[in-house]
C-alpha cells in the first residue's frame, strides 16, 4: 500500500494520559499513519509497574489459588485514569470485568497478558477515532504455537484493505481454535513488523522512549550517540546481543518485504531517530563501529589438546555431547590446539558437570577449564569489514581499562567482534569500547 505507514507505540509511549496526547498529535500530524499498533501501558517512572507484568501476576495468583483482586485493581485504575483524563467516550469497566472473570476462571497466561494490549487498543482507537481491529482476527498462529506467515498475510491484507485507519493491538494473535497466543516479551514490535510486511507498507515506524537506536545501551553508557542509519544485519547482531530497543524477531518480516524501520522518540518527535535499511553504500564508516551491545550470564568451557586440528571428529564429538544434553551453544571460537564453548547459563542449567565429564571421557583433552559468570560483548559495524586497526583499538582500550579478555571471536562477516569478559567487568568494558571509538 502506497503512502501507508504502520506506526507502533511502545509501553512507555502509552503509559499515561499525557503520553496518549503525544501519541495522538504524532498520529494526526501525518495522514499516512493509517495503522497504529499499541503496546500495553508501561512504566510511568522507574518505580511503576508494567501492565503486562501485572496481568501475568494475576494469572500466576489464580494458578496458586491466591486472590488477585489487589493486583487487578492496579490495572483497572491505570486504564480508568487514562479514559477519565482524556474524557474518552468508552465504558472500559465492561471489558475489564469480563477479563477479570476470565482470569479468575483459569484463562491462559497468554490470554491474560494479551489483554493489556487489547484494552489499550480499544481506548486508543476511540481516542484517535480509528477503527479497532482485534489482532485475534488477523494474526494467525499454528497449532504448535508458531505464527503462520501466509495465513496472516491473507487475513491482514483482506481486512485492512477495507478500512482507512485502524488500531490493531500488538503482542498477540489467535490459533484456528480461537485461542489467544502471545509472542514473547516485547512482541508488539513483531506485530507491527508483520502488519507492515503483510500490506507492503511504505514504512514501519517504531515509537519508543529513546531517540533511536543508540550506539550503546543508555543504561550503561552516559548519553550515547544515536545511530542515524543502520543495516538490518547490524541491527540483528546488536539486538540479539542485548540492545533491547527492538524485539530481535521484528526485523525479519519487514526485511523480507524491503520495508525500512524508523525508530523514533515519542517524547522528542522532532529528533530524526534511526533508519534501519537494507544496505548502506557509503564508505564514510570505514574503520568505525556502528554500536556495541552485550549480554551477561554465560559460561565458557575452554578445551585444549595438542594437535586437536588434525584429530578427525574432535569438534563433532564435542557438539554431539552438547546435543545429547539438549544444549545449544552461542559461539565456538577455536585456535590450533584450543576450542572454547560459549554457552548461555539458561542453556547449561545444572548440566555443567556432566557435560565436562563427558567431554573428558570422549575427547581426552589436555586441559578443560570452566569460566562461569562471563559476559559477551559484541562490537558491530559494517565499517569494520576489511578495515585494519579496528581490533587493535578495541583490545588496547580493554587493556588500558585493565580488563582481562577471556574469549575472542570474529564473525565471518567481519562485521562483528565478540569478546568474553568477567561479568563484573561488563559495564566497564562496554564504556571502554564506546569511548575508544566515539572520541
Ligand atoms: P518500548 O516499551 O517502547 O517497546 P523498550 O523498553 O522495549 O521500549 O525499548 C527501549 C529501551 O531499550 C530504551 O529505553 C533503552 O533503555 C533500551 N536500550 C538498550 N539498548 C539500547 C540501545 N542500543 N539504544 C537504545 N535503547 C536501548
Ligand atoms: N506488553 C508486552 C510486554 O511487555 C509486549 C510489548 O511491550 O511489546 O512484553
Ligand atoms: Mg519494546
Amino acid at each position: 500500500m502506497k503512502n501507508t505507514i504502520v506506526t507502533k507505540f511502545g509501553g512507555s509511549s502509552l503509559a499515561s494520559s499525557e503520553q496518549f496526547r503525544k501519541v495522538k498529535s504524532i498520529v494526526t500530524s501525518n495522514k499516512d499513519r493509517r495503522f497504529v499498533v499499541p503496546s500495553a501501558p508501561g512504566k510511568r517512572d522507574s518505580k511503576d509497574y508494567k501492565i503486562t507484568d501485572l496481568l501475568y501476576l494475576c494469572n500466576a495468583h489464580v494458578k496458586t489459588s491466591i486472590p488477585f483482586d489487589d493486583v487487578f485493581k492496579l490495572i483497572e485504575e491505570r486504564y480508568c485514569s487514562i479514559v477519565r483524563d482524556l474524557s474518552i467516550d468508552i465504558d472500559i469497566n465492561i471489558p475489564l470485568e469480563k477479563i477479570k472473570e476470565d482470569i479468575k476462571n483459569g484463562a491462559s497466561a497468554d490470554y491474560a497478558a494479551s489483554r493489556g494490549e487489547y484494552l489499550n487498543g480499544l481506548i486508543l482507537a476511540k481516542y484517535l477515532e480509528y477503527e479497532f481491529i482485534d489482532a485475534a482476527e488477523i494474526i494467525v498462529f499454528n497449532e504448535g504455537g508458531t505464527y503462520d506467515q501466509e495465513k496472516t498475510k491473507i487475513k491482514v491484507e483482506e481486512r485492512l484493505s477495507k478500512v482507512k485507519n485502524a488500531v490493531i493491538p500488538g503482542f498477540y494473535g489467535a490459533n484456528e481454535e480461537g485461542e489467544i497466543v502471545a509472542f514473547s516479551r516485547g512482541g508488539s514490535d513483531v506485530t507491527g513488523s508483520i502488519i507492515a510486511a503483510s500490506i507492503n507498507a511504505s514504512l514501519y515506524e517504531n515509537w519508543t522512549d529513546v531517540s533511536g537506536f543508540l550506539m550503546a545501551d543508555p543504561r550503561i553508557v552516559d548519553n550515547p550517540k544515536a545511530i542515524e542509519k543502520i543495516t538490518y544485519k547490524e541491527l540483528r547482531e546488536l539486538s540479539y546481543m542485548g540492545a533491547s530497543v527492538l524485539h530481535e524477531e521484528a526485523i525479519f518480516p519487514v526485511r523480507e518485504a524491503g520495508i525500512y524501520i524508523n525508530i523514533k522518540n515519542t517524547n522528542r518527535p522532532e529528533d530524526p531517530g534511526t533508519l534501519i535499511v537494507d544496505d548502506i553504500q557509503d564508505v564514510k564508516n570505514h574503520g568505525k563501529i556502528t554500536g556495541v551491545a552485550g549480554r551477561k550470564d554465560f559460561t565458557v568451557i575452554a578445551i585444549e589438546k595438542a594437535l586437536m586440528n588434525s584429530e578427525l571428529g574432535f569438534t563433532r564429538r564435542i557438539l554431539s555431547i552438547l546435543e545429547s544434553y539438549g544444549i545449544s551453544y552461542e559461539n565456538m571460537p577455536s585456535g590450533i590446539d584450543t576450542v572454547s564453548l560459549v554457552i548461555a547459563d539458561s542453556q547449561l542449567k545444572n548440566k555443567k558437570d556432566k557435560v565436562v565429564e563427558e567431554i573428558k571421557r570422549q575427547c581426552s583433552p589436555d586441559s578443560i577449564d570452566v569460566y562461569p559468570n562471563m559476559a559477551v560483548i559484541a562490537t558491530v559495524g559494517r565499517g569494520m569489514a576489511k578495515a585494519t586497526g579496528v581490533a587493535a583499538v578495541l583490545f588496547s582500550a580493554l587493556a588500558k581499562a585493565n580488563i582481562n579478555v577471556r574469549m575472542i571471536d570474529q564473525g565471518s562477516s567481519e562485521m562483528n567482534i565478540l569478546v568474553g569478559v568477567a561479568t563484573s567487568d561488563f559495564e566497564k568494558a562496554v564504556n571502554a569500547i564506546y569511548a575508544a571509538f566515539e572520541k
